[in-house]
């Protein structure tokens, strides 16, 4: 197999991420109980890479991504994004962090205003954003149609006229229409056909190909991921637990964690099947409001030793880009 070519080019740094939800004030109106939703996240994503963030419902993996263009306001911690810092910049400045940073949603059923026609739906940011006169709009809406692989015969439709899949590209269309730099994909197949995933998945990788596209892929599901990503961090209640190229978490994951997802992606091939054992984590994720002392992992950790349930382990550099929080290896 040829090895992992990776790309140098900084996008986005994402530096000691925090997004605390206050549940409960004390009498003394301090915050006496908060859920932790990110807790300390750091990243970074270059230019034309797919970055993935993987992990059970609940870790926090859709909070981070929903921070980075502050849909979701983090409470502490530093984005920055083109060299700008995403924090400081007041409403008004943050339209061209809107612009160069687009998301697709999960659910395309619920994403789309059912009485718009599909030509209203991707010329809207257009319009929003007085990108051209309404021509130059239509023929832009025309183009990104049949770079969708839709055709412009759909420009009349509304979106209860048109299958998940055919949904999901208008959504992508109207993603592209403002030529973001950066694509925030948020489990955009799951709510698919697994046939219909294959043709999105397919979708996304030509259009980053023809456009040098970057995205943050955010999925639960890693066999898509495997699909799709350049590197790869893995989320566990709110914090990044193991980080890498593709190859290093699928071929070589360090974490004990990692190591019980890879073993639940199923195998086609039995003579496989038999040589990969299925690792079952005991137990529930704890909840995000009341985290365990040391490693978050260690009341399901099948390899926990004393000090995991003390002191939350440092990142540990594995090789150059491979990183993991466990005391198995600092
Ligand atoms: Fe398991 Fe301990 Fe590593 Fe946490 S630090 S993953 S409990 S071995």
């Amino acid at each position: 197999m040829l090895a992992q070519a990776i790309k140098t080019e900084e996008l986005l740094t994402v530096n000691h991420l925090v997004k605390h939800y206050p549940i409960r004030k004390n009498a003394f109106g301090k915050n006496a109980e908060v859920v932790k939703a990110i807790d300390d996240v750091s990243f970074t994503v270059y230019k034309g890479e797919t970055f993935s963030i993987v992990g059970e419902s609940g870790c926090g993996k859709s909070t981070t991504a929903m921070c980075l263009n502050r849909l979701v306001e983090p409470t502490s911690g530093e984005i920055i994004f083109n060299h700008e810092d995403v924090l400081a910049k007041s409403d008004k400045e943050m339209h061209s962090v809107y612009r160069n940073m687009q998301i697709i949603f999960q659910d395309p059923y619920s994403s789309l205003n059912p009485k718009y026609t599909v030509k209203q739906l991707v010329s809207e940011p257009l319009v929003i954003n007085r990108a051209g006169k309404m021509a130059e709009i239509a023929e832009r809406v025309r183009s990104l149609l049949d770079l969708v692989g839709l055709g412009s015969q759909y420009m009349n439709r509304y979106p209860h006229e048109l299958s998940g899949g055919q949904k999901q590209r208008v959504g992508i269309a109207r993603a592209l229409a403002l030529n973001p730099q950066l694509i925030i994909c948020d489990e955009p197949v799951s709510a698919l056909d697994v046939s219909i995933q294959a043709q999105i998945i397919n979708l996304l990788k030509d259009l980053q190909e023809q456009l040098g596209l970057t995205y943050i892929f955010i999925s639960h599901d890693l066999s898509i991921v495997e699909l799709i990503s350049d590197r790869v961090a893995v989320m566990y209640l709110g914090k990044i637990v193991e980080q890498g190229t593709r190859d290093e978490i699928f071929n070589n994951p360090y974490h004990p964690y990692t190591k019980a997802l890879l073993s639940s992606i199923p195998i086609a091939d039995p003579k496989l099947k038999k040589s990969r054992e299925r690792i079952i984590l005991q137990g529930d994720m704890p909840s995000t409001k009341n985290p365990p002392k040391g490693c978050y992992f260690h009341t399901r950790c099948p390899v926990k030793m004393n000090r995991c349930s003390q002191t939350y382990p440092k990142e540990s550099l594995i090789f150059e880009s491979h990183k993991v929080s466990c005391h198995l290896h600092n």
